[in-house]
């Protein structure tokens, strides 16, 4: 299959921490892409802004080595890479100063689509966003972008949502969560929404359970002191693991815009039940195989940030009652591997003798590492000696099933171009964020007024056993972490 590529409008881009890590690893290299795909038009431009002082010769090598570095095969597409060059501009300016915005107004069009891009820490986001507006920057078109964390907890999100909507309206601001603009994120919705197949079966009838697991193999090196300031529940759970729930549990919405898919997401949250304490299970890595414990990269040895995190959820709604999602995530696991697991019910009555030690069937949504959709089914096991049951797995990974003409699009340049597209839908609305965090916030303050210790794992596991536990207590199990 070869993917159409449809063009977006010209766009003048600016990216404040332009210098910055995620700049050079994933904005760059995702407008690079789309420039060499011909859906960025030739004539937008990408204007770059930071602190530091720059020509625009040292700007544009230091966007070719990131280019370099970060595309595989870049280096071989040197016409591209100089064409792509051509777009760049770069100004020096400082979030809270008068420095660098006359500059930046000088590179602006008045007829073209306008972004403004924050790659920068929240504490000047709202900096950033009073000089767009009160120096005349912003338009009532232009849109701004906005990266996680989106707060720490209800009252910072609150903050942050009043600084924004204090220079920019809510149809103008684009709060990144990337896990939506993952491929399989997408046709999730595609899967359960463009298929009259799945929706009879989407309920606590024939669902048993969901699990959904996000597994890293990294630890936390290099970014002990950020991490160690969030944990899992507000790096994680609060935002990724949520978007996966909302769009598992949500209802069909009416249309496929970004308010009625939002609305249906808030609803979802707004049904979770509160997470009891024995519901859930937080871990910590320990030193192993070599590595490092966690508490080692903290500047609190006795730190007790979780690494790790398991939780039993309830979606108290008519369609999942008596269907727990159960959540997972952690660092220095076994295994880099994103899913959502859906178990469906056993068959109600079992007619195969070897029947009750099957598995049943499970749909296996994967984000990564080989984005694709597995539905797993008893058959007969083959060959001869009579009626025995095995397990057997339709599998569609996107990559062997679309073919090599497929456009493979990263998270971030997706989302870029629905930036540019003004389509709201893979975007986080003020008010979801605010209801993800009122969520989350009373389960961090339980555990942490009842001086919880999060349990030790070892590196390479697949986290504490309580967690292995909190299944076994309802009868079920984790499915294994594995690549
Ligand atoms: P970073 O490497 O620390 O870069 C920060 C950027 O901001 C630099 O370009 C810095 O350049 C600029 N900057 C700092 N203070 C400024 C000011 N007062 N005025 C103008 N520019 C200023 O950070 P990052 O890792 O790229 O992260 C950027 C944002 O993305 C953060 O909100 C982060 O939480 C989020 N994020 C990052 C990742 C990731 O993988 N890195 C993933 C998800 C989300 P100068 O020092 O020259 O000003």
């Amino acid at each position: 299959m070869v993917s159409r590529v449809i063009p977006v409008d010209t766009f003048d881009l600016v990216i404040f921490g332009v210098t910055g890590d995620l700049a050079r690893r994933k904005i760059l290299p995702g407008l690079f892409r789309r420039f060499v795909m011909q859906q960025a038009p030739k004539d937008s431009r990408i204007i770059g802004a930071a602190r530091s002082e720059m020509t625009q010769d040292e700007f544009a090598a230091l966007v070719r080595s990131a280019i370099e570095e970060f595309v595989p095969g870049a280096a071989d597409k040197k016409k591209d890479l100089d064409e792509f060059l051509k777009v760049l501009r770069y100004v020096s300016i400082d979030a809270s100063g008068d420095k660098g915005w006359r500059a930046l107004n000088g590179h602006l069009r008045p007829d073209v689509v306008r972004a403004f891009y924050l790659s920068v820490s929240p504490s000047i986001f709202g900096a950033i966003a009073a000089n767009l507006s009160t120096r005349g920057l912003a338009t009532p078109e232009s849109r701004i972008v906005v990266e996680k964390p989106f707060g720490r907890d209800l009252a910072t999100a609150k903050a942050l949502n009043a600084d924004l909507r204090g220079s920019f309206e809510e149809s103008q601001i684009y709060r990144i969560d990337h896990y939506l603009g993952k491929e399989t994120v997408q046709n999730l919705m595609a899967l359960r929404f463009a298929n009259a197949l799945w929706e009879p079966l989407w309920n606590s009838t024939h669902i048993d359970h969901v699990q959904i697991t996000v597994a890293e193999r990294l630890g936390v090196a290099g970014r002990g002191a950020y991490y160690d300031k969030s944990g899992a529940m507000r790096d994680m759970v609060q935002n990724h693991l949520m978007q996966l729930l909302c769009l598992t549990a949500m209802e069909p919405p009416s249309r496929f815009d970004p308010n009625a898919v939002r609305d249906e997401k808030v609803k979802v949250i707004e049904a979770l039940e509160p997470v009891r304490a024995a519901d859930l299970v937080r871990g910590q890595y320990r030193a192993g195989q070599g590595d490092a414990s966690y508490a080692a990269h903290s500047e609190n040895p006795a730190t007790t940030t979780e690494s790790y995190i398991a939780m039993k959820v309830n979606v108290a709604n008519w369609r999942w009652s008596g269907t727990p999602f159960y959540l997972r995530t952690g660092k220095k696991l076994r295994a880099r591997t994103s899913e959502i697991a859906i178990q469906f019910r056993n068959p109600p009555h079992m007619m195969f003798p070897d029947m009750a030690r099957q598995k049943g069937n499970a749909l296996i949504i994967r984000l990564q590492p080989d984005e694709g959709i597995t539905l797993r089914t008893t058959i007969k096991e083959p060959g001869p000696g009579g009626m025995r049951l095995a397990e057997a797995s339709l599998d569609m990974t996107f990559a062997e099933a679309l073919g090599p003409g497929m456009d493979t699009q990263d998270a971030y340049e997706r989302l870029i171009m629905d930036v540019i597209r003004g389509n709201q839908t893979l975007f986080m609305r003020g008010d979801e964020v605010e209801a993800a965090w009122a969520w989350a916030d009373p389960i961090i303050s339980e555990w942490t007024e009842a001086g919880n210790k999060p349990s030790a794992y070892d590196p390479g596991s697949s986290g504490p056993e309580d967690a292995l536990m909190l299944m076994h207590r309802d009868g079920r199990r984790w499915r294994e972490i594995e690549t």
